[in-house]
């Protein structure tokens, strides 16, 4: 018997029978847009062979207007279904089955180009889309209608049609973006016209047995979005007019409230999924901050749904739905839904891959093969890059011990995890304590590596990190640092924070709550961000009343720029949006004088003030500590040098891990 009964039952659909309940959801990877369809494949293949039991892909435009971005992949000419064959054929050689998503940006589309019902412009587009006619319209099914068929003869199991998150078929659905006064707009029978028509045209297209998945937004989260009545009654025509599956979509991408980053409470939309659920008989699947096997169980084994989609999770590990299978659930390496290296890239025009696999997007350049030579390698610094350096170097056959000063591993994780919001940080710090435990890695805690102790390894890697920066104010010796907050040191009512960097939010966060993190508790949640019900409000969207905050805070920095500019690109809003809730004071341009028994005394705009607070908190930024690689090049021994102690700027856990696998993958 196992674990996950639900999660691993079988789903009939009834040409096509799926292995278990976990779809592994589309994400954009930027890997088609490379042109090296045999790293696609490998990409694919791999989480096929880790047996998710449906992949989906990435969006794949329909036309060249509906692109996400000029130049978007799509199948446009039979090169590209020649390119999109080696792709099925590998997932399914690996026991596979995959459907492509036809994604239609709409006024989305980041191109001159761009069309939608109306012309609006959205928040996040400099585009003013052009308003489609009759006729316009038509190409645009006939366009969708065309993808699919050609998704079947490249060999795909199903189409997924993007009906949500505010793309283009979402955008005919709601006033808020569609004023038409014709067939298509208005009413909203008309309005829901153009999806109910895409899926009957593709459903006549492509034959009974091929799967059809539409994806429908079940809370916009938008202004005049749609009301759970308008998601039924689409649901049903949905259905009638042939999909397979229904699956979920959450918010639209201009929405002001996070849907799946980190603080996100997990599984925190799956009582829309289970409202719909009896409305409709198709299968339903739900979405977003479903990261483990216990989560994605619980929700199906509440009948909230009958399936569970997780994307991120594949690219953290390919191997999830295995190792759930195989018992080994611990192992699975897990997406801490930081969107460092995958969202982040994404809307950086970067490859995605993962923080804690940096080996995602990247199957076929980071192979982590067998050592010809096993050495005795000793890793100093039990951090993110130091566990990463000694796991694969293990893995590779070598001898590894890995020492810290501290009586446990994770370094600086232990700071992020203890953020209220970064409470994911916990589970990979888990997870790396049990992959060292299944390793031969030889763990050496609670003592300091002398060079004396390294001189008989052949190679060493010093991943010591980093040490806080003096700032080289007037009175710091009356400050706290950040270490010293986040590892629990009592701290005044009033406080100011120097330094907004990464670590001056997290801070300035932990400063601003008391009791329960909201991430852990999802009615607060929904408060603090005003997540309504569709039910109550169209499109979801409550007034927020968050909780008063815990301290007044003063968040700092020296550039006059606004803070928190340099913070990850799809996060540092939430981030700036979450301390603004709670009154932080975010002040730029201010020069540090003084700290007092008063407050703290800055200059700013050319006048000198004291903040009246009880407590100063340095948050400066960090140097590298590097005393050990200086001892052993004095002793003639040339260390490996990473992570924070390699370079202390821009340090975060995605360049440290990435850093420590390549290392130990060449050893
Ligand atoms: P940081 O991002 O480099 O920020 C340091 C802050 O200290 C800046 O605001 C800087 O602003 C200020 N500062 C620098 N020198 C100073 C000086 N001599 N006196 C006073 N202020 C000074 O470093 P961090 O906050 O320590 O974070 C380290 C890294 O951890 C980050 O780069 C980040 O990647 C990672 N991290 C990321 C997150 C995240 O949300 N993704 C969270 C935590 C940590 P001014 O120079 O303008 O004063
Ligand atoms: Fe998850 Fe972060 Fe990896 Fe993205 S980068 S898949 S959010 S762990």
């Amino acid at each position: 018997m196992t674990t996950y009964p639900h999660l691993l039952a079988p789903l009939d659909l009834g040409h096509v029978r799926l292995r278990n309940r976990v779809l592994m959801g589309s994400m954009h990877t930027g890997l088609e847009e490379t042109g090296d369809w045999g790293r696609v494949a490998a990409f694919y293949a791999a989480r096929a062979a880790g047996g998710a039991g449906l992949i989906v892909t990435g969006g794949m435009a329909p036309n060249r207007e509906g692109g996400v971005f000029p130049g978007a992949a799509g199948l446009f000419s039979d090169t590209d279904i020649a390119n999109h064959r080696r792709v099925t054929d590998a997932v399914h050689d690996a026991g596979g089955l995959i459907a492509m998503q036809i994604l239609h940006a709409g006024r989305y589309a980041y191109g001159k180009e761009c069309v939608a019902p109306s012309a609006i412009k959205s928040p996040i587009s400099p585009f003013v889309p052009r308003e489609l006619d009759a006729e316009g319209i038509e190409k645009q099914i006939t366009d969708i209608v065309t993808a699919a068929v050609r998704a079947r003869e490249a060999g795909y199991d199903g189409v997924e049609i993007m009906g949500s998150e505010g793309y283009f078929l979402n955008q005919f659905l709601v006033r808020h973006t569609n004023r038409r006064d014709d067939d298509w707009g208005g009413s909203y029978e008309n309005r829901m016209r153009l999806p109910v028509e895409v899926v009957r045209r593709v459903r006549e297209a492509v034959g009974p047995e091929f799967i059809l998945i539409y994806r429908i937004s079940l809370i916009d989260l938008v202004p005049d979005g749609s009301s759970w009545e308008e998601v039924v009654q689409l649901a049903r025509a949905i259905e009638a007019a042939g999909a397979s599956l229904l699956n979920t979509g959450i918010g639209w991408h201009e929405a002001r409230v996070p849907t799946i980053a980190t603080s996100v409470p997990r599984a925190a939309f799956t009582w829309l999924t289970a409202r719909l659920r009896p409305e409709v008989g198709i299968p339903v699947i739900t979405s977003n901050r479903i990261n483990t096997p216990e989560v994605g169980e619980r929700v199906l084994a509440a009948g909230q749904a009958d399936m569970v989609s997780m994307a991120r999770p594949f690219l953290a590990d390919a191997n999830f739905v295995a190792k759930a299978a195989a018992g080994r659930a611990e192992e699975i390496a897990p997406c801490i839904a930081c969107n460092q290296a995958c969202l982040d890239h994404t809307f950086s025009g970067k490859l995605t891959s993962c923080l804690v696999n940096p080996r995602a997007c990247h199957e076929t350049e980071l192979v982590y093969t067998p050592s010809e030579a096993p050495k005795r390698v000793a890793v100093v610094g039990a951090g993110p890059a130091g566990m990463m350096t000694a796991l694969v170097a293990a893995e590779r056959g070598h001898q590894v011990v890995l020492f810290d000063r501290a009586e446990r591993v994770g370094g600086q994780l232990h700071l992020a995890a203890s953020v209220p919001g970064k409470e994911e940080f916990k589970g990979l710090i888990a997870w790396f304590g049990t992959m060292l435990e299944r390793s031969t890695v030889e763990l050496r805690l609670g003592a300091e590596a002398r060079p004396e102790d390294l001189a008989g390894f052949e190679q060493v890697v010093i991943a010591t990190g980093v040490a806080p920066r003096d700032p080289g104010i007037a009175g710091q010796e009356r400050a706290l640092s950040y270490l010293d907050v986040l590892q629990g040191a009592p701290v005044g009512r009033r406080v100011a924070v120097i330094g907004a960097g990464g670590i001056g939010f997290d801070v300035s966060e932990y400063l601003v709550h008391s009791g329960t993190s909201p991430t852990e508790d999802l009615a607060l949640w929904r408060r603090e961000w005003g997540v309504g019900d569709p039910a109550e409000a169209a499109g979801g969207l409550a007034a927020p009343a968050p909780e008063a905050p815990a301290r007044e805070v003063w968040l700092l920095q020296r550039k006059a720029e606004k803070p928190g500019r340099g913070l990850g690109k799809t996060t540092g809003w939430i981030h700036r949006a979450a301390l603004a809730a709670k009154g932080v004071k975010m002040m730029g341009g201010v020069s540090y004088k003084a700290i007092t028994p008063e407050g703290l005394l800055v200059e700013r705009d050319g006048a000198e003030q004291v903040l009246p607070v009880d407590d100063v908190v340095l948050c400066a930024g960090q140097v590298s500590e590097r005393s050990l690689a200086d001892a052993l090049i004095a002793m003639g021994i040339t260390p490996h040098v990473i992570g924070g102690a390699d370079v202390a700027a821009e340090l975060d856990a995605k360049r440290a891990i990435d850093q420590g696998a390549r290392l130990a993958a060449a050893l």
